[in-house]
């Protein structure tokens, strides 16, 4: 090749063309590093004919500057990412963008120094060395990111090293990960496990595209049959992607993952440190990794040699990504496997009605786990109707689960309450003028957490001291908490449970590896009695002594204008009532609701998930809602109200009159001020055969905006 087009990491533009200086190879896909003005940018050597780009005569081109060290990006992946671009909408480069995943593991493997404390006593301790010393308890890192981690600046820590408190350590970044072994440990399958293990196997083997829905109620071992077919790949040297909606669910799967391969996974998330996302990152693209395990963002990652993708509780909404590049991690998966020529596997006790849909079309094949791996019986569910069951004021809990619960600790077994709201209460007033506590950068109030003494805005990070007297009136002692979260339940527990062992379990009080494991071992250990949890815990876990499920508030989901607010709550409640009852034990749920007759309530108390999934598809098609029509918004949003609201009119002015387009608003979007920024809306409903992308592409492409405006596409909305 003698000139090249690359996509480049700019965010203005995106194509441009070079010349290859003579003796340098370059094929397609490799990354390399070109100038741009005074400057340089990082590119990927393209097909000229894929991107849209000016034809720049030959003696005008400037030539490449290096081309880096690492293998070419494959031609399937390229074409994943034009195919994500497309389909969401997004900027080709901000997808490509995904797959670098680490800048600085470009640029080679070899050493990078990493600080751990030494053991010497600082001679003088001041403020910040003794925050550093706290941050760094058994951790190494980088300058950088213990800077970071202690909020004290680099200066303070390089005075530390000189002082000899703490002391370099050398990481190499090529290390090999240990090899994971695929007989190991392997298990006895059950007759129908072993079919379907059979399946997958033949599938890895096969080498060809095949997407299966792996659907099989909670505790039915999906787990144990998809290990099997990771066990194949890894027998044929493929590697393999799983990927798990959180990382909160990773230390569960790690055990297990361990105990069948007798090596950990090789993880990739966004928390990494950078010593090991290089490192990973190495070894993904080497194909030294074999399993990786990941979030969202693993799905872009250049594998060598990808041979089976595993989505793991695919119905999780947490695989869409609301912000930068909006996608659906479970579809595109399925995209890649495509490109890639794979199977992939969608593993969930609770399928998305369109997964469903697809498997019946035929498209996807399913393969069902109907019953409890070893016996175990699905919990019995009970509805609590809360107008007749009252709790006591100011509490939570329907005297009949306050009497299951005093039943399961008489019996010493274990219980969970669940309700998906993270501090003590949602929203906090005064009593004396009315005031609430909002937070100044986004329209929510701010959630009192009383573990942590703090009001927090669960969208921004914003927090501040709860005060001792309002901020209006001036009254002291007039704060009140209005509604429960789990921090709350928690309270009312020990208040009519005083020796109860309790654990709260969500995101404040699990966040760290070590937490999780702490609490998982105490949790199957039995040193909990009653665990008060978010979503957090409704996934994965396998706690042999728990016997009762109490969902608090089965109604909370559904209220609001959400289309998939339905599914999700069946989805929450059938997967939370998943952990009753998985060893000898038979499980008992409790479900507190107000609305005993809705649909879902009622599907759930029946066990009739068949009846669930019916009066769903009915109220989707009626609203032409997916899989029977389409939705997306356009989320426009600036700093200055009126200029956000000026460019949703303008839009809303813009609009294509078409027969099978339907276009709603704009209104204000249902957090209509965000992170500082004011946001509307548009709702686009669409028939399935509506060339939607072609549409919105066209609308927007018309239009200009001022600077400070934002536009964003979302294809499939998640929430709305
Ligand atoms: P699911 O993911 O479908 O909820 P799991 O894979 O977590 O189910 O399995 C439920 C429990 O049964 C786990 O404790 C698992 O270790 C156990 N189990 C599943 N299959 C087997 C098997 N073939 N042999 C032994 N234990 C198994
Ligand atoms: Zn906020």
């Amino acid at each position: 090749m003698s000139r090249v087009r690359l996509l480049v990491f700019n965010p203005v533009l995106s194509v441009l063309d070079y010349r290859v200086p003579p003796g340098v190879d370059v094929q397609l896909g490799n990354v390399v590093i070109a100038p741009l003005g005074p400057r340089q940018v990082l590119g990927i050597v393209w097909e000229p004919d894929r991107l849209d780009g000016t034809e720049v005569p030959e003696s005008k081109l400037r030539p490449l500057l290096e081309v880096l060290p690492v293998p070419p990006i494959a031609e399937p992946l390229r074409r994943l990412i034009e195919w994500t671009a497309d389909y969401y909408c997004a900027p080709l480069n901000s997808v490509a963008r995904m797959m670098l995943g680490s800048m600085a593991a470009l640029r080679g493997g070899g050493t990078t120094t990493e600080y751990r404390l030494s053991g010497l006593e600082p001679a003088r301790l001041t403020p910040q060395r003794a925050a550093a010393l706290d941050a760094l308890q058994g951790e190494q890192a980088s300058i950088r990111e213990l800077a970071e981690l202690a909020s004290v600046s680099e200066g303070v820590l390089r005075g530390m090293v000189n002082a000899g408190i703490l002391e370099p350590v050398t990481v190499d970044l090529d290390r090999a990960y240990p090899r994971a072994q695929p007989d190991h440990a392997q298990p006895e399958l059950s007759e129908e496990q072993q079919a379907a293990a059979d399946q997958f196997i033949a599938a890895v083997g096969a080498g060809k595209f095949q997407t299966f829905l792996l659907d099989g109620v909670t505790g039915s071992g999906k787990t144990e049959c998809y290990f099997e077919a990771i066990a194949a790949a890894i027998r044929d040297r493929k590697q393999v992607l799983v990927m798990l909606p959180e990382i909160a669910l990773t230390e569960n799967f790690l055990r297990r993952f361990e105990a069948r391969f007798g090596v950990p996974p090789v993880l990739w998330h966004s928390s990494l440190k950078q010593s090991e996302r290089r490192r990973a990152w190495r070894a993904i693209v080497s194909g030294e990794a074999q399993v990786v395990v990941g979030a969202r963002s693993a799905l872009f990652m250049p594998f060598k040699r990808l041979g089976l993708i595993v989505v793991d509780e695919a119905h999780e909404v947490s695989f869409k990504q609301d912000d930068g590049v909006r996608y659906n991690a479970r579809d595109v998966a399925v995209i890649r496997a495509r490109f890639e020529a794979i199977p992939v596997i969608l593993a969930s006790a609770t399928p998305a009605l369109e997964s469903l849909q697809l498997a019946e079309a035929g498209v996807y094949q399913k393969i069902d786990l109907p019953s409890r791996f070893g016996g175990a019986t699905l919990p019995h569910i009970e509805v609590v109707d809360l107008r007749k069951d009252e709790p006591a004021r100011q509490h939570w809990l329907a005297p009949s689960l306050v009497k299951a619960l005093e039943d399961r600790l008489a019996r010493g077994e274990q219980s969970l309450l669940f309700l998906n709201r993270r501090g003590y209460a949602p929203l906090t007033l005064c009593r004396h003028c009315g005031y609430r506590f909002q937070c100044p950068n986004c329209s929510a109030w701010l959630v009192e957490h009383r573990l942590s003494r703090r009001l927090a805005c669960h969208h921004c990070g914003h927090a501040s001291e709860v005060p001792e007297a309002c901020p209006e009136c001036h009254t002291p002692d007039c704060l009140v908490a209005c509604g429960p979260g789990v921090e709350r339940i928690a309270d009312e527990v020990s208040s009519l449970f005083p020796e109860a062992r309790i654990a709260i379990a969500t995101s404040d009080t699990l966040n760290s590896p070590e937490k999780i494991a702490d609490f998982v071992a105490r949790a199957e250990g039995g040193a909990i009695d009653v665990i008060v949890g978010t979503q957090l815990v409704t996934k994965g876990y396998h706690f042999p002594e728990l016997t009762l499920v109490g969902v608090i508030d089965a109604d909370m989901g559904l209220e609001g204008g959400d289309l998939r607010a339905a599914e999700r709550t069946y989805q929450q409640i059938a997967q939370v009532a998943g952990r009753a009852g998985r060893g000898v034990k038979p499980g008992e749920v409790l479900i507190q609701t107000r609305h005993p007759e809705a649909a879902v309530i009622a599907a759930l108390a029946a066990g009739d998930r068949d009846a669930f999934y019916a009066a769903e598809a009915e109220a989707r098609r009626d609203a032409g809602a997916p899989p029977f029509g389409r939705w997306a918004a356009i989320i426009v949003s600036s700093e200055d109200e009126a200029e956000a609201r000026a460019a949703a009119r303008q839009i809303g002015g813009a609009r294509p009159d078409l027969p099978d387009v339907m276009i709603l608003g704009p209104a204000p979007a249902p957090l209509s001020l965000l992170r500082g920024r004011y946001r509307y809306r548009l709702l686009i409903n669409a028939r399935r055969s509506a060339q939607l992308q072609d549409i919105i592409r066209q609308w927007l492409g018309a239009l200009a905006f001022p600077q400070g405006v934002r536009v964003a596409v979302d294809i499939d909305p998640y929430s709305f």
